[in-house]
């Protein structure tokens, strides 16, 4: 019979759950602003931007200083290990001015995916090595919550129960290194779009994946309240002839959810994986209107979907500033809106709202 040695206090719990609570309170959601170097410059190059530290800094600035419309609607924002220790152009450090604006501040701890030898191009994430000390460090330079990202594929051979357990077991190892650092984890098993599938094979290959990741959890002594989900939406893959409405999307994914996942974990941040804007505030909406009960906040952590129209109005210009930061609020404010179920679409989108974000094989 396995055995738990206490590894948390009554207060390091309390740290946790109160942090993970602060980040998906009502109304609020994340900006995934964590893109990597190599990410970041495929999002600049298709604005014709150079991908330079300057350039980089200076978008996510925007992003950062956008007016205090967003403060009811981003809990947190996750960061790449540059932008951590880059400042405004006044000399402020990113994660203090994040903190002054009632935000908290996260980090991406994972270094990305490699091969699982022997599968059908399947891949467990790398960051293990050395992660303890990353995260005892981070922590000291302002970051409460952390995320890893997992990637699995649907193909009629795939996900294999390898690729499942072993993506679990990192997910879990992961999130109890983060505790131990008063560090919330978001644990993201990210079943990639891609495929003809249907929205049937999606929920029940997202139940195996879940499932299994909760059991891993629970082996590693993960205190759920101090932990975030971070999963795809049930969908039907990319390339799929039938077209699904956000409510078919919304009662399977909500089915798998529940299935799944247990009413300790405080919140649900999906990521917006390749669906447009619009798509990805109109599904978060459906999911919050669903007739089915449900235990945790059910937001959002987009990456592409809050930024594809602020990227697009920005252009690489110094000019183009206030129309980038209006894009961005008005991403902010929709899916704030979808986070309770009071989305009401106003017909008037911005430049890259009805437009597919979706990227073949996505990296992050
Ligand atoms: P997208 O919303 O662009 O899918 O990205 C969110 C994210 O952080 C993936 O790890």
């Amino acid at each position: 019979m396995p055995h738990a040695y206490p590894f948390l206090s009554p207060e390091q719990k309390k740290e946790l759950s109160d942090i993970a609570q602060r980040i998906v309170a009502p109304g609020k959601g994340i900006l995934a602003a964590d893109e990597s170097t190599g990410s970041i410059a495929k999002r600049f190059q298709s604005i014709n931007a150079e991908n330079t530290e300057e350039n980089r800094r200076f978008y996510r600035q925007l992003l950062f200083t956008a007016d205090d419309r967003i403060k009811p609607c981003i809990g947190g924002v996750i960061f790449f290990h540059e932008t951590l220790y880059q400042k405004t152009d006044d000399g402020k450090v990113f994660p203090q001015l994040i903190k002054e604006r009632g935000i908290v501040v996260g980090i991406k701890v994972d270094k990305g995916v490699v091969p699982l030898a022997g599968t059908n191009g399947e891949t467990t994430t790398q960051g293990l090595d050395g992660l303890y000390e990353r995260c005892a460090q981070y922590k000291k330079d302002g970051a409460d919550f952390a995320k890893w990202r997992c990637v699995l594929k649907i193909t009629p051979t795939t996900p294999s129960s390898l690729a499942i357990k072993e993506n679990a077991n990192v997910l879990a190892r992961y999130a109890s290194i983060c505790q131990m650092h008063g560090i919330v984890p978001i644990v993201e098993p990210e079943i990639l779009p891609d495929g003809d599938h249907d929205l049937k094979r999606c929920q029940y290959v997202t139940e195996k994946v879940l499932a299994a990741v909760y059991k891993a959890l629970s082996e590693h002594h993960v205190y759920l309240e101090g932990t975030l989900l971070k999963p795809n939406m049930v969908t039907a893959g990319h390339s799929c002839s039938h077209k699904y409405t956000p409510q078919e999307i919304a009662m399977a994914t909500v089915t798998a959810l529940r299935r799944t996942v247990p009413p300790a974990v405080p919140g649900i941040t999906f990521l917006s994986g390749g669906q447009s804007e619009e798509e990805a505030t109109l599904n978060l909406n459906a999911m919050n209107m669903c007739p089915l009960h449900r235990p945790w906040a059910i937001t959002f952590s987009y990456g592409r979907a809050l930024q594809a129209s602020a990227l697009k109005a920005w252009g690489g210009k110094k000019e183009n500033a206030k129309a980038c930061q209006e894009e961005f609020v008005k991403r902010a404010v929709a899916n704030s809106a979808a986070s309770i179920g009071k989305y009401a679409s106003s017909g008037e989108a911005g430049k890259a709202a009805g437009e597919s974000l979706f990227v073949a094989n996505h990296a992050y």
